[in-house]
């Protein structure tokens, strides 16, 4: 590396490790950060003469990064952001810290995913999938699918690792000009994990027509955009198949068949680089909670398993997720959060009818009002300890938003 990288790596490893024991977080953010203002390229310099994976997404791309990193952990030592700084100050800081690594596998917000592209030059993007999220400031999903679309096209020769469910995500891995030979094909590899979430995609991004579904298959009515073949698909709820047909039992200790279809991402991105299924499936059994999403506490004699769910998309799979049981609801519109809540009437509640519901956080009542519309009943109250209290002793299932979820997790001594 120049002169100027090697200092501005070193500072920012300085400024991200005095930041840890200032107790300050984890320090990625004002480390790379610290980085980058010395050295504008330091990213690109991090980044050379390393084979990295992308992860970008609405959904997921946490639970998936730390599954693909120790997937591709099969070759050799792998960089990785594990704490969620998935803006380029946190990749310019996980790089930073893990010193010389061959890999890197870094999970990228999918705002800044153009920007990650050129930084980083990247051996393979994993595209996960595009909903609605954050209203007051993210974009509009089919505005996000075309930055994307620009980005890969800029990149003709990025490995792409794509969800064939996802409308707007095929669109985006498939470049504007397919017909013109100027253009070479894109490498991608479609993956099925299934999406619950189908509200963000019923107009072509392509043409404006209907989209239409049947099953698994979607297509567009009026033009060629249609659900391709998927390579890596799941089965049965435990199972993964790879693009020669094969079947592997895929053991997690992450619950719900989203995080299956997580894993099967994974796999297809391990493959990128050459790990056969054989060798990452083991390797996908060690990853326990990730930042603390489906951790389990025993508290009290309740067992409390605390799942995060930020936006419509990701409400409809913890639903999918959590066991029948007594379920606290938490929801905040903190600056994390995103400031406008009325996304909640995207979010069918009746799957939680005839469990017992409780609710909590700053906006509760916001979410009062969304259970009534929607016949749930419920309970408010005012503190965990209270909520834990009013159940009988067994599970006791936590859904939040970002940072409610926090919350809860500095409750029970920021779980892991
Ligand atoms: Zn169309």
């Amino acid at each position: 590396m120049p002169l100027r990288a090697k200092v501005a790596s070193s500072v920012s490893r300085t400024a991200a490790a005095l930041s840890r024991a200032a107790g300050r977080g984890d320090g990625s953010v004002i480390g790379g950060w610290l980085g980058l203002k010395i050295d504008p390229d330091l990213l690109a310099h991090l980044s050379a003469g390393r084979a990295i994976a992308l992860i970008s997404g609405t959904n997921g791309k946490t639970t998936t990064t730390r599954l693909a990193a120790a997937a591709v952990s099969a070759l050799g030592k792998v960089a990785t952001n594990s704490f969620g700084a998935n803006m380029p100050t946190g990749h310019t800081s996980a790089l930073a810290k893990a010193g010389s690594t061959p890999y890197a596998v870094l999970e990228v917000d999918e705002h800044y995913l153009a920007q990650v592209i050129e930084a980083t030059e990247p051996h393979v993007v994993a595209l996960l999938n595009l909903s609605r999220d954050q209203l007051d400031r993210a974009k509009e999903v089919a505005m996000m699918a075309q930055l994307w679309r620009a980005a890969l096209a800029r990149h003709p020769d990025v490995r792409i690792v794509a969800n064939a469910d996802d409308p707007m995500v095929v669109w985006a891995a498939t470049p504007p000009a397919a017909h013109d030979q100027r253009i070479a094909p894109p490498h991608v590899t479609w993956f099925s994990a299934g999406q619950r979430w189908h509200d963000d995609s019923w107009v072509c991004p392509e043409c404006g027509a209907t989209i239409q579904r049947s099953g698994q298959q979607w297509w567009c009515t009026g033009c060629p955009l249609r659900r391709p073949d998927p390579q890596w698909t799941v089965d049965d709820d435990e199972g993964v198949v790879d693009p020669t047909g094969a079947w592997y039992k895929v053991k997690l200790q992450l619950p719900g068949k989203v995080n299956i279809g997580n894993a099967a991402t994974a796999l297809a991105v391990a493959a990128e680089f050459g790990v056969r299924p054989f060798d990452a499936v083991p390797r996908l059994a060690d990853v326990t909670s990730v930042a603390g999403r489906y951790a389990q506490v025993v508290r009290d004699g309740r067992t409390i398993r605390l799942l995060l769910a930020k936006n419509p998309a990701s409400w409809l799979e913890a639903f999918d997720m959590a066991d029948e049981a007594p379920t606290l609801l938490s929801i905040n519109a903190r600056d994390p959060d995103g400031l406008d809540t009325s996304w909640l009437f995207d979010v069918d509640f009746a799957p939680l009818r005839g469990r017992q519901v409780l609710i909590t956080g700053d906006r509760a009542y916001d979410l009062a009002v969304r259970l009534d519309v929607n016949d749930v009943p419920f309970q408010h109250i005012r503190t965990f300890d209270e909520a834990v209290r009013a159940v009988p002793p067994g599970r006791l299932e936590v859904i939040a938003n970002y940072t409610a979820f926090q919350d809860i997790r500095a409750e029970l001594d920021r779980v892991n």
